[in-house]
């Protein structure tokens, strides 16, 4: 019976110490990941099979660190990416994370409107060999606004309600919303949708910017969105957490409080 005891406290002995120590593996692991993105100021997460969020951080004088997500998708051995970190900077630290954790090389770009957030990096993808795809629309505000200008420019994407097959992954454009050129992105393979800026992440208090937007027809695109993609699995908003379809509900009734607010502060 002592036999018994001694082997069975062992046993519970070797149980708690591997329990312990992989629970000091994950702590360790998460803490690398966290430094890694301190580090970096980039977080690469992966959403499903083949597909990664990136996520980089704008500082504000005020010290508040506004996130922005761009996605990453993989076209057999290469990548596409779906907007650039919010910077230069940043996106030369996105390559980097990229090479570092995915290893595969950026073969294509699309950016999703003429903002900063999407389009600050474009020069230096551009600088290393990758095409940059847009809106017409996108190619005239960026130059407008004093951003990098992408290369190349989608044909057959002018008019709402309009997509094209971008490798294994459709772009559309459904007309004006948050900006007048925003593209959204959808994987047919995985069904997720990148909806960027035009959808807003179910901690937005508010539709955010519309300065260089439209209103009204952001809440027809979002409810063409809804009815389009209601079999999404996943739904990849421009700033925030990932979520499913409620990120489009979300987004119309942030629409309607703005819309309605409008309109009384018209009346009065
Ligand atoms: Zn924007
Ligand atoms: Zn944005």
């Amino acid at each position: 019976m002592k036999i018994f005891y001694f082997y069975l406290c062992c046993w519970l002995c070797i149980v708690s110490f591997s329990a312990q120590a992989k629970t000091e593996l994950a702590a360790t692991e998460s803490t690398a990941t966290e430094s890694l993105a301190k580090e970096s100021g980039i977080v690469i997460q992966e959403i499903a099979e083949g597909v990664w969020t990136h996520t980089s951080y704008y500082h504000y004088p005020n010290g508040v660190q506004f996130p922005s997500n761009g996605l990453i998708v993989k076209e057999g051995e290469s990548l596409i990416l779906v907007d650039t970190a919010w910077g230069e900077i940043k996106t030369l630290q996105l390559l980097t994370q990229i090479k570092k954790q995915i290893n595969l090389p950026v073969h294509h770009a699309v950016v999703t409107h003429a903002h900063s957030d999407r389009a600050a990096g474009v020069d230096v993808l551009e600088a290393q060999g990758i095409d940059v795809w847009a809106h017409p629309l996108t190619k005239t505000l960026t130059t407008e606004h004093g951003l990098p200008v992408p290369n190349k420019v989608f044909k057959g994407l002018e008019q709402s309600n309009s997509q094209v097959d971008f490798h294994n992954v459709k772009v559309l454009f459904l007309g004006a919303g948050h900006a007048m050129d925003n593209l959204i992105v959808w994987l047919p393979g995985q069904k997720i949708l990148f909806g960027g800026c035009a959808v807003r992440a179910t901690s937005a208090k508010s539709v955010g910017n519309v300065k260089h937007g439209d209103a009204h027809s952001w809440l027809k695109i979002t409810d063409n969105m809804a009815k389009q993609f209601s079999h999404a699995k996943l739904v990849v908003p421009g700033h925030g957490e990932v979520g499913g379809t409620e990120l489009l509900s979300h987004t119309q009734t942030l629409l309607h409080v703005y819309l309605n607010s409008h309109a009384l502060n018209k009346r009065l």
